[in-house]
């Protein structure tokens, strides 16, 4: 940190991206604040075992990694603010990012605040969140084997998730409201062929039913007449989409229709110079921890080397451009 409390460099947001960012930049003796949110941990906290992450052959508890992705971070000296960014302001440097009344600044902030699942607010959702009810069939598929399981949804995702879920269930049944698919004809086609996969449509989940320890159906309604029925499942896989956290930054970075953070090709390197964007904040097709990681450290080193042209450039150090929010 300079003597007037300017950082190096501020990460917004505390899952695997930004806790890899603060670890990198930790380690060039970068002294990063992580602002890591007030439920820090991202998508992982809502895991239970994650078994595709390498170096974990045993798998690990998504919580329990995050933990320890923290406290690596934090061993190079990664401070941590446990509270949410409120505003933004990258229109000059050094930049400005409140939390509440706090105000911290940097020459540098690599932007980690990543993405959540659309969830279905239904009974029971949460409740079995991790005990069969899940968002990502990558990551769960595995724990179904032989089993009947629901994938809610009629995108692209659900059909992916069908998919997949079929190497492992004896039964998926895609579940979707209409009975038109927002879905790629090519990909509906591949699900109607596979003899694992039935289709109802026309139908929404309005319940998860289950014990104590895990689900044991679905109760639907039918979109059409309103009648419900019980479909038996072990597991509820929600594919009805992803919204990345970027309600702060849409008039400032540039980003897709959908919200996504948008970054130039092969960096991670956002419209405004030593503003960076890592993690399932930019990224709408991996969406994985290790992928998510992967991106933070090219955030860190990406800011580790504007700092350091900024250094033996001062006269570019003076302002930066101001940021001109642009939907591309
Ligand atoms: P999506 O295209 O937005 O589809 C979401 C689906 O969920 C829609 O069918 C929607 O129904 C349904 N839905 C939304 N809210 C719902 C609710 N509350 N209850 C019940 N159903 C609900 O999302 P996505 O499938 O995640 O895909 C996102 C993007 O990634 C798309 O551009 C997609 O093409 C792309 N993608 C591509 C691939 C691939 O090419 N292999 C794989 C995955 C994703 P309605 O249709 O009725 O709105």
């Amino acid at each position: 940190m300079e003597e007037n409390g300017v950082r190096d460099v501020i990460v917004i947001g505390g899952g695997p991206a930004g806790y890899t960012a603060a670890l990198y930049a930790a380690r060039a003796n970068l002294d990063p604040l992580v602002v890591e949110g007030f439920q820090w941990g991202g998508q992982l906290m809502i895991t239970s075992d994650v078994e595709n992450y390498p170096g974990y052959p045993e798998g690990i508890l998504g919580p329990t990694m995050m933990e320890e992705f923290r406290r690596q971070a934090g061993r190079f000296g990664a401070e941590f603010v446990t509270d949410d960014v409120t505003r933004v302001d990258f229109s000059e440097r050094p930049f400005k990012v409140w939390v509440g009344d706090d105000l911290y600044t940097a020459e540098a902030v690599v932007v980690a605040t990543g993405a959540s699942a659309r969830k279905l607010g239904v009974r029971g959702e949460r409740e079995y969140q991790g005990r069969g009810v899940t968002y990502c069939a990558v990551c769960d598929a595995a724990f179904y084997p032989d089993k009947e399981v629901v994938v809610v949804g009629g995108g692209d995702s659900a059909m992916e998730e069908a998919l997949f879920l079929t190497k492992f269930a004896s039964k998926v049944t895609i579940v979707h409201r209409r009975d038109e698919f927002r879905a790629s004809p090519i990909m509906v086609d591949r699900a109607r062929a596979n003899d694992k996969i039935e289709f109802v449509t026309n139908a929404v989940v309005e319940d998860v039913v289950g014990d104590e320890r895990a689900i044991n159906a679905v109760r639907l309604r039918s979109t059409a007449d309103d009648s419900t029925w019980e479909l038996p499942a072990e597991g509820l896989f929600v594919a009805i989409g992803h919204d990345p956290t970027t309600s702060i930054f849409l008039d400032q970075l540039d980003h897709d229709e959908a919200g996504y953070l948008v970054t130039e090709p092969g960096s991670t390197r956002t419209n405004v110079p030593g503003v960076f964007a890592v993690g399932d904040v930019v990224d709408h097709t991996y969406r994985q921890a290790i992928t998510a990681a992967g991106s933070g450290c090219m955030g860190a080193l990406d800011a580790e080397r504007f700092l350091s042209e900024q250094h033996g450039h001062p006269e570019a150090a003076l302002t930066a451009p101001r940021a001109e929010a642009a939907e591309v």
